[in-house]
C-alpha cells in the first residue's frame, strides 16, 4: 500500500497542529503508523490522499448511520447553506429538529441544541447540580464524556490508549466532585450512595459502554442505576452521544426500557455536523438560562446548516422501516465471522469491538487486559486488505446503513485471513 502523499501532508500538519491532528486518536500512535489524510468519502467508502480506497467501519466515530454523503442529507445541507450559514437568532430549523428529537425521544420534553457532545455532556451535569443543588456526579470507569475538566477521570477512548491517566491542566479541584464507579458493578455504586447519597447530585453514564470498546450493560444494571438514584433523589443522565439512534431510534432507553432524567446526544444527531443536544424532564430543562439559573449559551449553537443535517438525517431513520433490521442483520454477520476467526468480541446492535483477550471483558479492568500489540497488527493487516477500522483498541466498529453485503462479506473473508 503506498501512503507517500499522506506521510508528506503529516510533515506538515505536524508543524501546525500538536501531533498533525486535531484529536488525539487520529494520530494513529497506538497502532504504529502515521495517519491517512482522507481526500473524499461516498457511501461505504473512504478514499485517501494516495487514492487508496477502504470500506470504512469508523463512520466518523459514529455519525455516518447513513454512510457518507447521503444524497438527502447534502441537499438539506445545501439548501440551508444557500439561505444564509449563521444568524445568531432563532429560526425555524431548530424546532424542527428538537420535535424529531422528541418524538425519537419522549423522555427529552424540553432540550438545548449546542455544538458537541462534551458541552451537551457538560451542560447536562450543571443542569442536574443546578436542579438538586448538590456538586457530586458519579462517573464510570472506562466511560468517556466528552473532555470537559470534570468529567476526565478514567476517562476511556484516546485516554486509555495514550496513557494518560488523568489530563494535565485540570486542576484537582474540578475533579474532587466527580466519584468513580466500575461499570456493571452495583456494589461500587451502593458503597459511593451510602457514604455520600445526600450530595450525589447525578449519575452518568453510558447506557452501553462503547469507549473502552463496547461493552454492554449487564441484565439489570440501568435498572438497578435508576432505582438508586430515585432512592436518593439524584438524577440519571443517559450519555447516548453514540448510542442515540443507534442502538435504536430511541437509543439505548428505548432497547432497554429504561428512562432517565437527563440524555446527552451528540453524533448522528447532527448528521455528520458539528450540532449536539441535551435534554429531559421539563421541570429540571427549566432551571436552564433565560427560565432558569443554570446559565449555558453558544453563539453557533442550533446551526442552520447543521440543524438541517440532523434533520434530514433522523428523517430517514424514522421513515425507513428495515433500517435497524438491516443494521443488526449485517453486523450480526461480522460477529459471526470474527468469532469463527477466533475474535473475543462484544456486540450492541451496529457497534463491535474484538478484544485481544481470553476473559470476557464486562468493565475497564477486563477490557484493560486485552493485548493492545496484537489489536496493533490486526488493524494494520485489515487495512492492508482495504478494511478501515478504528486506530485503537478502545473504540467501536461502526457499520452503517450503507454497507453492502458485498462489503461486509469482503470483511468476513479479511478477518478469516488476518
Ligand atoms: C464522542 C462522545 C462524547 C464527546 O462528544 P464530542 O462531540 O467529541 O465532544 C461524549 N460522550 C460520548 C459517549 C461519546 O462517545
Amino acid at each position: 500500500m503506498n501512503t507517500t502523499n499522506s506521510e508528506k501532508l503529516y510533515e506538515q500538519a505536524k508543524k501546525f497542529m500538536p501531533g498533525g491532528v486535531n484529536s488525539p486518536v487520529r494520530a494513529f500512535n497506538s497502532v504504529g503508523r502515521s495517519p491517512l489524510f482522507i481526500e473524499r468519502a461516498e457511501g461505504d467508502k473512504i478514499y485517501d490522499a494516495d487514492g487508496n480506497e477502504f470500506i470504512d467501519y469508523v463512520c466518523s466515530w459514529g455519525p455516518n448511520i447513513l454512510g457518507h454523503g447521503r444524497p438527502e442529507v447534502l441537499e438539506a445541507v445545501c439548501r440551508a447553506v444557500s439561505k444564509g450559514l449563521t444568524f445568531g437568532a432563532c429560526h425555524r430549523g431548530e424546532i424542527e429538529l428538537a420535535e424529531l428529537i422528541r418524538q425519537c425521544m419522549p423522555s427529552m420534553e424540553m432540550l438545548r441544541l449546542v455544538n458537541s457532545g462534551t458541552e451537551a455532556v457538560m451542560s447536562a451535569v450543571r443542569a442536574a447540580r443546578g436542579y438538586t443543588h448538590r456538586d457530586m456526579i458519579i462517573k464510570f470507569k472506562g466511560c468517556y464524556h466528552g473532555h470537559s475538566d470534570g468529567l476526565l477521570v478514567k476517562g476511556g477512548s484516546g485516554l486509555l490508549t495514550n496513557s494518560v491517566p488523568d489530563s494535565a491542566g485540570v486542576p484537582k479541584g474540578y475533579t474532587e466532585t466527580t466519584l468513580l464507579a466500575d461499570y456493571n458493578n452495583e456494589k461500587s455504586v451502593e458503597e459511593l450512595f451510602d457514604r455520600y447519597g445526600k450530595d450525589i447530585a447525578c449519575i452518568i453514564v453510558e447506557p452501553c459502554a462503547a469507549n473502552m470498546g463496547v461493552v454492554p450493560p449487564k441484565e439489570g444494571f440501568l435498572r438497578f442505576l435508576r432505582d438508586i438514584t430515585e432512592k436518593y433523589s439524584s438524577l440519571l443522565i443517559f450519555d447516548e452521544v453514540i448510542t442515540g439512534f443507534r442502538l435504536s431510534l430511541g437509543g439505548a432507553q428505548q432497547l432497554y426500557g429504561i428512562t432517565p432524567d437527563l440524555t446527552t446526544l451528540g453524533k448522528i444527531v447532527g448528521g455528520g455536523m458539528p450540532l449536539a443536544a441535551y435534554g429531559g424532564r421539563a421541570e429540571i430543562m427549566e432551571c436552564v438560562a433565560p427560565l432558569g439559573s443554570v446559565y449555558q449559551a453558544g453563539t453557533l449553537s442550533g446551526n442552520p446548516a447543521a440543524a438541517a443535517a440532523g434533520a434530514a438525517t433522523l428523517k430517514i431513520l424514522m421513515d425507513d422501516t428495515h433500517i435497524y433490521d438491516e443494521l443488526e442483520r449485517k453486523s450480526a454477520r461480522l460477529e459471526a465471522a470474527m468469532r469463527e476467526a477466533g475474535l473475543n468480541v462484544n456486540r450492541a446492535g451496529s457497534l463491535l469491538t474484538a478484544f485481544f483477550t481470553d476473559v470476557p471483558v464486562t468493565d475497564h479492568d477486563s477490557a484493560c487486559t486485552s493485548y493492545r500489540q496484537k489489536y496493533a497488527e490486526h488493524f494494520n493487516r485489515l487495512l492492508e486488505r482495504g478494511i478501515y477500522t478504528a486506530p485503537s483498541q478502545f473504540e467501536a466498529m461502526f457499520v452503517s446503513a450503507a454497507h453492502t453485503d458485498e462489503d461486509i462479506e469482503l470483511t468476513c473473508k479479511a478477518f478469516k485471513n488476518v
